[in-house]
């Protein structure tokens, strides 16, 4: 096991590279963004947007899948107020929206948009939860998956040209393999290896026929034959980070965990991260277990890749928080699936990652947790 010699990033990070002196994608990407031409790529989004004008038959011309959170008033706003485009916002509602999460879509509707909201079957959504849960330790993915379909799905039935999302999640963790490359083409979300596989793997699940799963994929053959793009937006815009997006979106009211809340409870201390629903929090649990990190490194590290901490700060904050997630979180998702807590932890053992060993108190120890100490003591 290692970590980046620039930041903490771990190498069991699925696809996660790191150059010869040991340096990781995330950190590399960081150092790209200060050579890149960015006038010129803000042209090429500004073309693109002229083409959709030019090109939408229909009433729109684009399609955001947005959540509500900082990324997604960051992508409406971006296209309306500066690109000049007819958005069609598509929300995908999560399972067991947070008080804040109602709040931040509210406020995003409010700005001013139309919203097409989308809700798979909430009795088939846990049935498909409760199997990527015992079949990947992964309840988040089939979410996930919705989640992009969505966005597909609306533009193809009303005739829009252009699909903007976020984050391409290639450039900014560092991973080479996240199926979807470098580039600013986000036709290929379907590739994602977080939703990846077919959908119709999900066919096995008892009960479950082909209809019952039309919201969680999209015909990306059809778009294309139509004509359709769909890009990256953080692929042209310099400024779109977590950070950056997190300050302006809430200038424009979208609502932050209250300043004292509890780090501890979710494992981690950043106040505007996946504020819309709890499931999060478990899974970034379930990441922590299998993969020996949690959400507190992932944000620590932006932190410190964007100057706001030091890497000591940053390991200090890691070994304090990541990986620690209340019960209450997970005894509302055993609940969920129905499951006992025993069932739960009896499950999350048998993924437990090879980073992991018993120490002399049986008590389970964690190799990243160990590299982080020694490095805070040179
Ligand atoms: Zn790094």
């Amino acid at each position: 096991m290692k970590i980046c010699k620039k930041c903490i990033q771990p190498d069991s990070r699925p696809g996660i590279y790191f150059d010869k002196n040991g340096v990781c994608g995330a950190c590399l990407w960081e150092e790209e963004k200060k050579i890149i031409d960015w006038d010129a790529r803000y042209k090429e989004l500004q073309n693109i947007a002229k083409w959709a004008k030019e090109n939408s038959t229909g009433n729109y011309d684009c399609a955001i899948g947005v959540s509500g959170g900082k990324d997604s008033t960051k992508q409406a706003l971006t296209s309306r107020d500066r690109l000049g485009l007819r958005c069609l916002l598509v929300n995908s509602e999560p399972t067991g929206i947070t008080e804040i999460g109602k709040h931040n879509i509210e406020n995003l509707k409010n700005l001013g948009f139309d919203v097409i909201s989308l809700r798979p079957n909430p009795i088939v959504m846990k049935k498909l939860v409760r199997r990527d849960f015992f079949k990947y330790i992964n309840p988040v993915k089939i979410t996930e998956y919705s989640l992009w379909a969505s966005t597909y799905i609306v533009a193809e039935k009303f005739n829009i040209p252009l699909i903007i999302q976020g984050e391409n999640p290639g450039l900014t963790l560092g991973a080479s393999n996240t199926g979807v490359g470098t580039d600013s083409n986000a036709m290929k979300a379907n590739e994602l290896n977080t939703i990846a596989k077919d959908w119709r793997e999900y066919l096995e699940v008892d009960g479950i026929k082909e209809e019952d799963l039309y919201f969680f994929r999209y015909n990306r053959e059809i778009l294309e034959k139509n004509g359709c793009k769909a890009i990256w937006l953080n692929y042209f815009l310099k400024e779109f980070t977590n950070h950056e997006n997190a300050i302006f979106s809430r200038e424009h009211g979208l609502q932050w965990r209250r300043e004292d809340f509890d780090h501890e409870s979710i494992g981690t201390y950043s106040q505007y991260f996946q504020l819309d629903t709890d499931s999060t929090q478990v899974n970034q649990l379930l990441k922590f277990i299998k993969f020996g990190f949690g959400q507190c490194m992932d944000h620590a590290c932006y932190d410190f890749r964007e100057g706001r901490i030091t890497r000591k700060e940053a390991i200090e904050l890691v070994l304090k928080l990541d990986g620690k997630c209340s019960d209450v979180y997970i005894k509302k998702f055993c609940d969920y699936i129905d499951i006992t807590q025993e069932e739960f932890w009896k499950t999350a053992d048998k993924f437990r990652g090879s980073m992991w060993s018993k120490d002399v108190d049986g008590e389970w120890k964690n190799e990243i947790r160990h590299i982080l100490e020694t490095e805070s003591n040179v």
